[in-house]
């Protein structure tokens, strides 16, 4: 065995030192310490780098005995080994996968976790402080849902190499999952220089990311905690590793709220902001469960031609009953969040149709009633289902109801749900995909969708007329839904001139605060009445 291992036969080993077996020749103190100890002790264990004949070096774990005489001198040293490689390469391969990513290779999440509780075993309450950042790419999921994974790798990749040119070598990036990354500064003197690295990691996007012949921006949202500011807040050195991620994930989302593409510093007042946003879903649950609190405002959808009113949307808004009324943007992702956004869409759908129903009795001439819908309604096992139960309980005919989706949410359907859209849109009901142009839509892919009409986002309207960018997207999209033989709205209509572009581009329909704003439904009635709209019908 032992030649086998070493490579080297009986007879040219007798006689040897085991010197010769050494990798590192050099460890003359290591060899000193092993003969004090074996002098000491009669024993040694350890493991040591061997090299074989043919130059292999491998790691062996090795146990010497003394054999004494009877007078008790030392005449032999029995020394058993094995090459312990295999083993070591096992090790390894297994803290790797736990510790680091795939993917980017870069350390992972564990990592940072036992980094940190060994910062505060170690070196905590000293001198030196470390700082965390937590940095979240923006509209990831985006990207990731209209142009699959592999694209979304690919730049998760890339993404990783350009943070690493605006780091020390000493410095830790690392991946904690999804688009979320993390830097871990040692030593960090102060916030100005942590604020100096947060600005060179958003600067190493600003460059666009080409992949597979697309071009894309990227760019990410960084919030900042270091280890100082947590005195107060961790009494034992256990807390301080959860305490540094929250801290530093609750200042990312601040930044997140602030606009993106920006970073923040962690505040105490940051954790009374994350304590508002608890007790907020805890009324909102409240709101849903009770079906007390959900109001639905109406915004008008008229021809650009006439000015006659020929549907609404429905918006949902939320009277808080301290805080007054609030605006879905602060609550449609807390719903989800919290799994209440089937329930809140139900509410909404069955008002709407309860609505639409009054109103046709009433004798208002209104096409349809568009209600928009979450991509986390469309894909629970029973929303087909419910739009029916809805749809039958109010008495609204199919063809009054029109769903809105996002584009994004559509890119990324699956099967089940075309297939369920397909149904919908054969029992009556229409398909509206909204915020269109935000969502990289494939083309190809587009025309295959149950869908009839395509909703012009509101942010390619806002530029009219004067961006000539958003002038050639908003041209470009109505004539794409002229080829698929789509109706086309634009959305978010604020001025005459920006009406006027859009209707010598061809567009036929609008919404927007020109017209009308979000109202409740006596306030559409109103306008409706003023409007000869209704009188017409009525006379
Ligand atoms: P959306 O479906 O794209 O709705 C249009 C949003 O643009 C509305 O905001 C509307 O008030 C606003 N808007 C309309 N005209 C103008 C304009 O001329 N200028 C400007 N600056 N804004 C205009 P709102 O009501 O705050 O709703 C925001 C988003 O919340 C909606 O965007 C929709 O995605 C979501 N939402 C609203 N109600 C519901 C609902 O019942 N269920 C779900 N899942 N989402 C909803
Ligand atoms: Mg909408
Ligand atoms: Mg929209």
């Amino acid at each position: 065995a032992f030649s086998h291992i070493t490579g080297y036969s009986v007879d040219e080993m007798v006689g040897c030192s085991l010197h010769q077996l050494l990798a590192d020749k050099t460890s003359r103190t290591f060899f000193n310490n092993c003969w004090h100890e074996l002098d000491r002790e009669g024993v040694w264990q350890g493991e040591i780098l061997l090299q074989s004949k043919e130059g292999r070096k491998f790691p062996n774990q090795q146990n010497i005995s003394v054999v004494k005489d009877n007078n008790g001198d030392i005449v032999h040293l029995i020394s058993l080994f094995a090459d312990i490689s295999e083993q070591k390469r096992a090790a390894d391969r297994l803290y790797r996968l736990a510790h680091f990513d795939d993917l980017t290779h870069l350390p992972n999440r564990t990592y940072l976790t036992e980094y940190l509780e060994k910062f505060a075993a170690a070196c905590w309450g000293e001198d030196k402080q470390i700082g965390l950042l937590t940095l979240d790419l923006d509209h990831f999921k985006n990207i990731n849902d209209s142009l699959g994974h592999p694209v979304g790798d690919a730049i998760l990749l890339e993404v990783s190499k350009r943070f690493r040119t605006a780091l020390k070598e000493s410095d830790i990036l690392i991946r904690v999952g999804g688009d979320g990354f993390a830097v871990l500064l040692e030593d960090v003197a102060d916030s100005g220089y942590v604020a100096h690295v947060a600005a060179s990691l958003m600067s190493t996007l600003v460059p666009v990311f080409w992949v597979e012949g697309l071009k894309l921006n990227v760019s990410v949202s960084i919030g900042i905690c270091l280890s100082g500011q947590l005195e107060d807040d961790c009494s034992a050195d256990e807390q301080l590793p959860a305490t540094l991620i929250k801290h530093s994930e609750a200042a990312m989302y601040l930044a997140k709220e602030g606009g993106r593409n920006r970073y923040e510093f962690y505040t105490p007042e940051l954790t009374d902001k994350a304590l508002e946003r608890v007790t907020l879903g805890v009324d909102l649950r409240q709101a849903i469960e009770t079906e007390k609190g959900l109001e639905v405002w109406y915004q008008p959808q008229f021809l650009l031609a006439t000015g006659d009113i020929f549907g609404v949307e429905a918006l949902v808004r939320w009277r808080h009953p301290e805080q007054g009324l609030i605006p879905p943007d602060r609550f449609i992702s807390l719903a989800e969040e919290l799994g209440l956004i089937v329930a809140l869409g139900k509410q909404v759908l069955k008002i709407a149709c309860q609505d639409m129903v009054t109103w046709l009795q009433q004798g208002i001439a209104l096409d349809t009633v568009a209600v928009n819908v979450s991509g986390h309604q469309i894909q629970s096992a029973d929303f087909e289902s419910t739009v029916y139960e809805v749809l039958n309980d109010s008495g609204l005919a199919a063809q009054h109801l029109q769903l809105e989706i996002t584009e994004s949410i559509l890119m990324s359907s699956t099967d089940n749900v075309i297939a369920q859209m397909e149904r919908l849109k054969a029992h009556g009901i229409t398909m509206a995909i909204d915020d269109f142009g935000t969502g990289y839509s494939s083309l190809s892919y587009l025309k295959q969708l149950p869908l009839n009409k395509l909703k012009i986002d509101q942010s390619f309207v806002r530029g009219l007329p004067d961006d000539t960018n958003d002038g050639a997207i908003v041209k470009a999209i109505i004539v794409l839904s002229q080829t698929l033989n789509l109706d086309v709205i634009a959305e978010g209509i604020e001025t005459e001139s920006q009406q006027a572009y859009l209707q010598e581009a061809g567009c036929l329909q609008g919404q927007g605060y020109l017209k009308g704003r979000p109202m409740p439904a006596q306030a559409l009635v109103s306008l409706l009445a003023q409007s000869q709209q209704w009188t017409k019908i009525q006379g």
